[in-house]
């Protein structure tokens, strides 16, 4: 029975409980090796500026090259890392390698901003702020330089620490992005709270807006909501250039996705934005 589950072309989604949890259980038993030897790496996607019309920084996004598996997505092993506790291991990996690259392409480009995504459960670690301080110091990179992206949700699920939390990273002078926006309970009164100076647009609102007028209204009170608030809007997930016109024209700072450039490795971004010193090369 099992055999022919497997055979079946749906077969991932009938593998029962039990390899389900072998497989993940597999996964976190290679998580520490994983780490040290590099098959989980940092990715970097360019952040595109549409009045500076360049790239103006990189988001950080994790990958695991399986040695059996192949490429493991971030959505397939994030959660299981934060759920067993691992959280803080993988953001201090990811941190330190984005910080390490950025320090060799901020003599050319010092302007550059990198953006590290944050675990929900970070927020409740009262060491976060000298996690952060202390990683850019090793590297020798200004705060301005570093952006933390939280998801709405995260920062609504550890409502009672995420005040303090995120009033420490700005006190050390990074920035902060709420990410995905609008997938979770937006509220004005959360926005007003929070200390962040970028909206990321979740994607799945850019996505339609050349099409749905409903949606581009959408997106455009958005954009404006937020820079009545002073904060840029990113939108995420634009995939073509009818997208990114029209998120110009309705007034949108920065735009993200496969059309300005997909997750790429560090040296292949160094070349995008005409750094000769990738990390490795320096
Ligand atoms: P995210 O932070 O919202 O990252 C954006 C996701 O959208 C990335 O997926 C990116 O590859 C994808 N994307 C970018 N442009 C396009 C586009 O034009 N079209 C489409 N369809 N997709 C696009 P990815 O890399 O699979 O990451 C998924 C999520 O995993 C991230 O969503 C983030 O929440 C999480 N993640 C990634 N790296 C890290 C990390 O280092 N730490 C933590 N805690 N979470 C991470
Ligand atoms: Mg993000
Ligand atoms: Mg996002
Ligand atoms: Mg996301």
């Amino acid at each position: 029975q099992r055999a022919r589950a497997k055979a079946a072309p749906w077969g991932r989604f009938m593998a029962d409980d039990g390899q389900q949890e072998r497989r993940q259980m597999a996964l976190l038993g290679e998580f520490s090796e994983a780490l040290a030897s590099g098959a989980i790496w940092v990715a970097y996607q360019p952040k595109f500026g549409l009045a500076e019309n360049r790239v103006i920084g990189a988001e950080a996004l994790v990958r695991w090259r399986h040695p059996e598996r192949g490429p493991i997505p971030p959505d397939d092993f994030i959660p299981l890392i934060e759920t067993e506790g691992r959280a803080r291991e993988l953001t201090c990996h990811v941190l330190d390698h984005a910080l390490a690259d950025l320090s060799a392409w901020l003599p050319g480009r010092p302007d550059l901003v990198v953006a590290v995504n944050l675990s929900a459960m970070l927020l409740q670690e009262a060491g976060l702020k000298d996690l952060v301080g202390d990683a850019l110091a090793r590297h020798g990179v200004p705060p301005a330089n570093l952006t933390l992206e939280l998801t709405e949700s995260a920062i609504i699920a550890n409502a009672a620490d995420a005040a303090c939390r995120l009033a420490e990273l700005r006190e050390l002078g990074v920035k902060l992005s709420i990410d995905d926006y609008g997938t979770g309970q937006s509220t004005l009164s959360y926005l007003r709270q929070v200390p962040a100076s970028e909206l990321k647009i979740d994607k799945c609102f850019v996505r339609c807006i050349v099409d749905n007028p409903h949606d581009r209204l959408l997106v455009r009170s958005t954009i404006d909501l937020a820079h009545a608030l002073d904060m840029t809007v990113v939108a995420e997930g634009v995939e073509d250039a009818a997208c990114l016109d029209a998120l110009r024209l309705i007034g949108c700072d920065v735009i993200q996705g496969w059309h300005t450039g997909k997750p790429m490795p560090a040296d292949e971004f160094a070349a995008t934005i005409g750094c000769t010193s990738s990390r490795l090369a320096a």
